[in-house]
């Protein structure tokens, strides 16, 4: 049975009244590969929720930005605001798959699917950001690192939708750093990525910083140890070895077809240490 409800409304008592969650489609690019691969069993029931307009809103407030979860990836690159304000998601939203997938893909499902290797919960994450959770009981907002509870897991519960996803607007000095590291510069799966947020002082320490890395653990990470860490130091003299004793700390890289644990352990201290050469750069 496929649903494809036209309101907000009509979705959550859908979801509400289910004996069985029915399974929650927007772009489908994920979930047709996996049911492709025979990874998923075919559902009862499919709720298609590319129809709720409500989800497809993008507001650009001064302080604020709210993305609906159902917009899509090119949408979402090529928006002015995200482009002007939240650069990085603009680059992570046009370096997922290629153009056909962006097309139909949508910043919800990137988030929902949950793999560790999507490419925009980094940046995200260094944007700290928050969803907005919604079902006939109410709207919750949850920060984004409260989300992800274990591999390919998160806190949705039976009868919730991902509705939209809200970013603070960066401080005005703000330094962004984006940097996804595949097999090919495009369309390829993130061996790594590093989206990284920093704010400097007149002295030119690091006086605030929020990151996420891609790859790294069995969730997207945001390695809230790493920016206490980095918390008053210069990025010209950040000790290397150091760097790598923090991050060994707070990463868990595994060994897959993609790269080895070393070799992720090894790029996510250079990314790290590009994003501090960077701000000495400029
Ligand atoms: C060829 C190809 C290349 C790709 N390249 C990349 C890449 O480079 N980087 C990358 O990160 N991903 C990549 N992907 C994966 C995929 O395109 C993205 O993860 C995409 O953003 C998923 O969005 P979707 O709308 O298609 O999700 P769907 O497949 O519709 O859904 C994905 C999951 O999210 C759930 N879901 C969707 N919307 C909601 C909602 N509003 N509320 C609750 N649950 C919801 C679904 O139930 C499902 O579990 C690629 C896929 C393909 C086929």
């Amino acid at each position: 049975m496929w649903h494809k409800p036209t309101t907000l409304a009509d979705a959550l008592t859908l979801l509400a009244e289910a004996a069985k969650r029915p399974c929650v489609i927007a772009g489908g690019t994920d979930l047709m590969v996996e049911r492709q691969l025979g990874k998923t069993v075919t559902p009862e029931a499919w709720l298609d929720v590319s129809a709720l307009n409500a989800l497809h809103e993008i507001d650009a407030a001064p302080d604020t930005l709210r993305i609906g979860a159902a917009t899509s990836l090119r949408t979402v690159a090529r928006h002015a605001d995200v482009q002007a304000r939240w650069p990085m998601l603009a680059a992570s939203a046009a370096l997922t798959g290629a153009t056909p997938i962006q097309n139909r893909a949508t910043l919800g499902g990137n988030l929902v699917n949950a793999s560790p290797a999507a490419d925009n919960p980094p940046v995200l994450l260094a944007y700290g950001a928050e969803i907005e959770l919604a079902s006939v009981r109410g709207i919750r907002l949850l920060p984004l690192t409260e989300f992800y509870t274990g591999y390919r897991q998160t806190v949705l519960a039976a009868d919730e939708l991902v509705i939209a996803v809200r970013l603070p607007t960066p401080p005005e000095n703000a330094r962004h750093y984006y940097r996804k590291v595949g097999t090919r510069q495009a369309q390829a799966i993130a061996k790594l990525s590093l989206a990284a947020l920093y704010e400097l002082d007149a002295a030119g320490k690091i006086t605030a910083m929020r990151c996420g890395m891609a790859s790294v653990a069995a969730t997207p990470a945001a390695l809230p140890g790493l920016a206490a860490w980095l918390r008053g130091q210069t990025p010209a003299t950040v000790d290397p070895a150091a760097l790598r004793a923090q991050l060994a700390l707070e990463i868990t890289p595994i060994d897959d077809i993609r790269s080895t644990r070393a070799y992720r352990l090894e790029v996510a201290a250079r990314l790290i240490e590009d994003s501090l050469t960077d701000l000495s750069d400029h």
